[in-house]
């Protein structure tokens, strides 16, 4: 699993850095999470590529996260995919895409697979809900509090097999060659004198899959420690300094300092600060670290096109 932030602004577009936007990929596929204005040619920019484009998740219908689909589904046409897309968003995006299409005429190559999520009908959820799987990943949701209906994401490799234990295959009388191969891939295999054998008998306790979780645009909930729980990489909307957040009249959102503590007390193994305010300079996103890492030594300030590859873990 290796992640991309393909933008970490919020609110609007800036000439050095882009809207926020998180680009994941598993395997052969990519998974998007938002797509502001101009998220096309961050994506060209850091060369993530569009047909391996497999589902696109949207956390809410706000410009900063949405004006750049009707771009991405363009470039993903023009790259000539055939493959159906998956659209996951509140209810409400397969309209405002769809009135996209219909309004501004463009041509969509691919087939759009909606799935809407009810946003309300989620808020008794004590887990993160499965709103997606396919073989390489499983994403769960659920709803943040924004003043509008709004989604925090999860996506996580399925658990792996347990580790082979060659010796306990010897003992069970399985030779070395294609049937370990064979147990390791979870078969059960018959030994050449005639007994079966199950892969939990040669095989550890199943290894956990690697996870990250895009947690933008809420004030702090306990969703946010459910998203980002036990995750490789929490990337957490951190958008504001402690002392602009008394003045601001945007209130549904997370300074820096409190982002960062959550990632800490979630057990998220690293933290990452997203959807930064416009107003900040590379001084000011100094500081916003220095705040964030006053609360947690793994927290830092995202930067645009910087490349996160989890490594398996044991
Ligand atoms: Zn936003
Ligand atoms: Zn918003």
């Amino acid at each position: 699993m290796e992640c991309l932030l393909v933008g970490t602004g919020g609110m609007m577009p800036l000439p050095e850095r882009h809207l926020n936007a998180l680009w994941v990929r598993v395997g052969g596929a990519g998974y998007l999470v938002d797509c502001g204005e101009g998220t096309q040619v961050a994506m060209k920019q850091w060369r993530t590529g569009f047909r391996a484009l497999t589902a696109l998740a949207i956390t809410h219908l706000h410009g900063d996260h949405v004006l750049g689909i009707p771009g991405v589904l363009m470039c993903r046409t023009h790259a000539e995919a055939t493959e159906p897309l998956v659209v996951l968003g509140p209810v409400g995006v397969r309209r405002f895409i769809e009135n996209t299409i219909a309004d501004l005429r463009y041509r969509v190559g691919f087939p759009l697979r909606f799935v809407e999520i009810d946003v309300d009908a989620l808020s008794r959820a004590k887990e993160p809900a499965l709103v997606h799987e396919d073989e390489h990943v499983r994403i769960f949701a659920l709803p943040l509090a924004h003043g509008t209906p709004c989604l925090g994401y999860r996506l996580e490799e399925p658990p792996r097999p347990g580790k082979f234990n060659p010796a306990a295959a010897r003992s069970a009388g399985v030779p070395e060659g294609p049937l370990w191969g064979r147990l390791q891939q979870g078969e059960t295999v018959t030994t050449p004198d005639g007994r079966e054998v199950r892969p939990a008998e040669v095989l550890g306790p199943a290894r956990r899959g690697r996870s990250c979780a895009l947690v933008t645009d809420t004030v702090p909930t306990k969703n946010v420690y459910r998203l980002a729980g036990d995750v490789d990489v929490a990337f957490l909307e951190g958008m504001f300094l402690e002392r602009d957040f008394d003045q601001t009249d945007d209130k549904a959102h997370m300074t820096a300092a409190k982002a960062a503590r959550i990632g800490r007390d979630a057990g998220a193994r690293r933290t990452v600060l997203v959807h930064l305010s416009p107003r900040y300079t590379r001084d000011d996103l100094a500081a916003l670290g220095a705040e964030a890492r006053a609360e947690n030594d793994t927290a830092e300030v995202g930067r645009d096109g910087a490349r996160y590859e989890i490594p398996l873990p044991d």
